[in-house]
């Protein structure tokens, strides 16, 4: 009989041919073999990265072709080049006897071995672990052993980095001696210390299933304790997912009944090593226990942790970067300082976390925090975590702690700067901390104490302002001090409570009598004292038309962003208060929309003549999904539009599309229908996209198909970061009957003060307000639009 064996053509190739022809006819006295030598495409693109072609695959699918077409009988590979998955149809039906498994540093003589040497290799895993044992650099290098020593002798590399097994095939290592030492120095690196590649020194080879013969030569021929390893390492590498172009590698060591296996992949950048040991027989299962742990360090290693600062209250001064890693957030951390309302940029589906100081409850340690991101980290659930803190997440905020202990745990972190409460706070209230003859210089001294015995004294002559942030409760001993250090009785004092926001409270004295003023005047956190020239100043512009008036803005977050932007420069503090959010029901909209009316051929809708949307919210949501969907805007270009008002027309034409019709008159959905159904006539198909909450449309003589597709619900830590300065508010406004209910399900209308002022977009709004407050405190926007609502405020307040 004769066996045809598959083979690659380098030298290497068929010498491991070699060695397997040689078990056959051992095993099979007699039976001729013949090597059928291939190029493949492997082989033809030595000077480009494997991974750029196809990667382990390209040494191995040209023999599968072959085998299955019974054109050879077997073929012969190394181990470590098979793809994750062989061809239907086809098996690894045997291993030879493992050869050694270790990888090698081959040296220039006389070169120098350390974080200035240049490491030849191709292989992500090789160049993963020697940067982490040498800390050198790591360049690419193809081709085979031959060419690669040529390159090496030429002086292009210091060290290059081999499998044992190869050189040793090759003849040209044995231990302790070999001819390729005469020219270099060979540095043989431990698999202890050097993880080798799943498969590594071992020959495998494969050939078609239902071939019983081939099978029945090849099970003869099998080393046992070879095959385990490598299923072992074959087993965890398919549970990983990973293929030569990533850095994993993975080792199995059988000695008698004992298998220890390692696995070592990448985490922020470094070689981490998890180790295992069991019985030979358990070796399924270990491998499983393994690659679970390693998919865990893996999700660490994919895992980011934002240590963000949150600015100083008012969610207008916090940076642009906050805001979109909040966005993109799987997971966020807060603290009781932040700003609770940025928490609705949040996407839906984001874990919330609070760890700051709850009233009535255990608020966390910081080694519990630490713990806390640690363990978000390590859970492999969340890819983007944010640790959103206060002001600025180093200024006082205990981020460089948690930055080191989730340095020491290996997780990778950002910090993102914030606006500090220390200068924000002064200046919202008209403090500047430095002014050009006044003060020089500011130092931000934290007035909190571990054990309250720290002396301030030393501060008394330090000149400039003195900012001192937690110091309320210290603020007795902080003046008693600064005094007895020798500073004038008289210097200007301030105390700035909730600076920034809606809430804040200013309170002037000089050093001699700021803690009494401080204690008639109840002051408590948070807050920021200012000592010094500048404390006497106030730089607050009293011109502006709103000036000093506290506005609390609620609706959904695009609304309020729009009023907000109408009474910019006007000198109102505003709490932009997002109470409510909408979510988009995905399945009404995919079905009763899209699924009903959309042809997926022509790429465009069907019986829809005219789109009714109710409001740029629904507007918004209905095009993000359409696109999410790949349907592009053409899918509309024979419909025509009917929109509400023009807040909708102008979301519309945010998308590129002008509103056909919109009503001349009312701002009410109802009397849009009226005045629709009176220009379109019948016989059109209308559809109408709104929010479930809203009034059904059809009621007006023409046919319309109503779709709720959208839900508006209360955002609860948006009316969390209200709630607590309701008795400071001059005015509420209210853009919805819903968003009226849910403010008042959650803050009682006792809690504002007498003058306050309720205002409201349109009549039903004020009709839900009614039930809630007296009516001579409401007011109704003369148009139903944000820039109505912004116009009541300048002429009510
Ligand atoms: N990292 C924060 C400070 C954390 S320490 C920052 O950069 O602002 C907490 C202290 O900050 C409080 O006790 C208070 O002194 C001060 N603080 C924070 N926010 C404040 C605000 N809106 N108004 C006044 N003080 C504030």
């Amino acid at each position: 009989m004769k066996v045809r064996i598959g083979t690659r053509k380098s030298i290497l190739a068929l010498k491991q041919t070699e060695l397997v022809a040689n078990a056959i006819r051992g095993a099979f006295p007699g039976t001729e073999t013949e090597a059928l030598g291939r190029e493949t495409s492997g082989d033809k693109n030595l000077s480009s990265p494997l991974s750029a072609f196809g990667g382990k695959g390209a040494f191995v699918t040209e023999f599968e072709d072959a085998l299955l077409e019974g054109k050879i009988d077997m073929a012969v590979h190394s181990a470590k080049d098979l793809p994750a998955k062989i061809a239907d149809g086809l098996c690894i039906a045997a291993v030879l006897k493992r050869e050694d498994a270790r990888d090698v540093i081959v040296w220039r003589k006389g070169a120098e071995k350390s974080e200035k040497s240049v490491i030849g290799t191709s292989s992500p895993r090789r160049a993963l672990q020697i940067r982490g044992k040498l800390g050198c650099t790591v360049r690419t290098l193809r081709g085979n052993v031959g060419t690669r020593l040529t390159k090496l002798e030429a002086g292009e590399f210091d060290g290059i980095i081999l499998a044992a097994a190869g050189l040793k095939r090759l003849g040209i290592l044995s231990d302790g001696g070999g001819e390729i030492r005469e020219k270099f120095d060979v540095e043989i690196l431990g698999e202890d210390e050097f993880c080798p590649a799943g498969g590594q020194g071992i020959i495998a080879i494969e050939c078609a299933q239902s071939n019983a013969e081939m099978r029945r030569i090849l099970e003869k021929i099998c080393d046992e304790t070879a095959f385990i390893e490598f299923c072992t390492e074959r087993k965890i590498l398919a549970l990983l997912g990973s293929g030569c172009h990533d850095p994993t590698a993975v080792f199995a060591k059988v000695r008698g009944g004992e298998i220890t296996v390692s696995v070592v992949v990448e985490q922020n950048g470094k070689p981490h090593r998890i180790t295992m040991r069991g019985q030979t027989a358990d070796s399924g299962r270990i491998a499983e226990k393994i690659a679970a742990e390693a998919e865990k360090a893996l999700a660490a290693e994919k895992t980011r942790v934002y240590l963000v600062g949150s600015g100083p209250g008012d969610d207008s001064l916090s940076t642009q970067k906050a805001v979109s890693l909040i966005k993109n957030a799987d997971a966020v951390v807060y603290d009781a300082l932040a700003n609770p309302a940025l928490l609705s940029y949040a996407k839906t589906g984001c874990s919330f976390f609070p760890v700051g100081k709850i009233p009535g409850k255990h608020s966390k340690t910081q080694d519990e925090i630490n713990e806390i991101l640690v363990d978000l980290a390590k859970s492999g659930k969340f890819r983007n975590i944010v640790r959103l803190k206060g002001g600025d997440p180093f200024v006082f905020g205990r981020g460089g702690e948690e930055a080191e202990h989730l340095s020491r745990n290996g997780i990778a972190y950002e910090t993102v700067p914030g606006v500090t409460s220390a200068i924000a706070a002064l200046e919202c209230a008209g403090i500047p901390v430095t002014h050009r003859g006044e003060s020089r210089s500011f130092c931000v001294i934290t007035g909190h104490t571990a054990d309250g015995s720290e002396s301030f004294v030393k501060y008394a002559g330090i000149g400039g302002t003195l900012v001192f942030l937690m110091g309320v409760a210290n603020i007795k001993k902080i003046a008693d001090d600064l005094l007895s250090g020798g500073m004038d009785a008289d210097t200007p004092a301030a105390i700035v409570e909730n600076g920034t926001t809606a809430r804040q409270r200013r309170t002037n004295g000089t050093i001699s009598t700021i803690a009494q003023i401080a204690l008639e005047r109840n002051v408590s956190n948070p807050a920021v004292i200012a000592v010094g020239k500048t404390a006497a100043f106030d730089m607050r512009c009293g011109i502006l038309p709103l000036s000093g008036r506290r506005i609390c803005i609620t609706g959904t977050r695009s609304f309020v962003q729009k009023v907000g932007a109408e009474i910019e420069g006007s000198g109102a503090a505003a709490t932009l208060a997002p109470i409510l959010r909408t979510e988009l029901d995905e399945r009404a909209f995919d079905t009763a929309f899209v699924g009903k009316h959309f042809d997926k051929n022509e790429r465009s809708f069907r019986n829809v003549d005219w789109l009714v949307f109710t409001s740029s919210n629904g507007v918004r949501l209905a095009f993000r999904r359409m696109f999410a969907l790949g349907i592009d805007i053409r899918a509309l270009s024979r419909i025509q539009f009917c929109v509400v008002g023009s807040g909708t027309a102008d979301a519309l034409a945010e998308f590129g599309i002008t509103a056909d019709f919109v009503p001349k008159s009312g701002f009410t959905v109802a009397e849009m229908e009226k005045e629709f159904s009176d220009f379109v006539g019948g016989g059109k198909n209308i559809v109408a996209l709104r929010a479930a909450e809203g009034s059904p449309l059809g009621n007006s003589g023409i046919k319309i198909e109503d779709i709720p597709i959208y839900t508006t619900k209360a955002d609860k830590n948006a009316l969390d970061s209200v709630s607590a300065g309701a008795s400071s508010f001059d005015a509420v406004t209210f853009a919805s009957s819903l968003g009226v209910k849910s403010f008042f399900g959650f803050i009682p209308p006792e809690s504002f003060s007498e003058n306050a002022k309720f205002i409201c977009i349109g009549g039903k709004t004020r009709a839900t307000l009614e039930q809630f407050v007296p009516r001579e405190k409401i007011v109704t926007a003369g148009e139903c639009t944000a820039n109505g609502i912004a116009r009541a405020l300048f002429e009510s307040l």
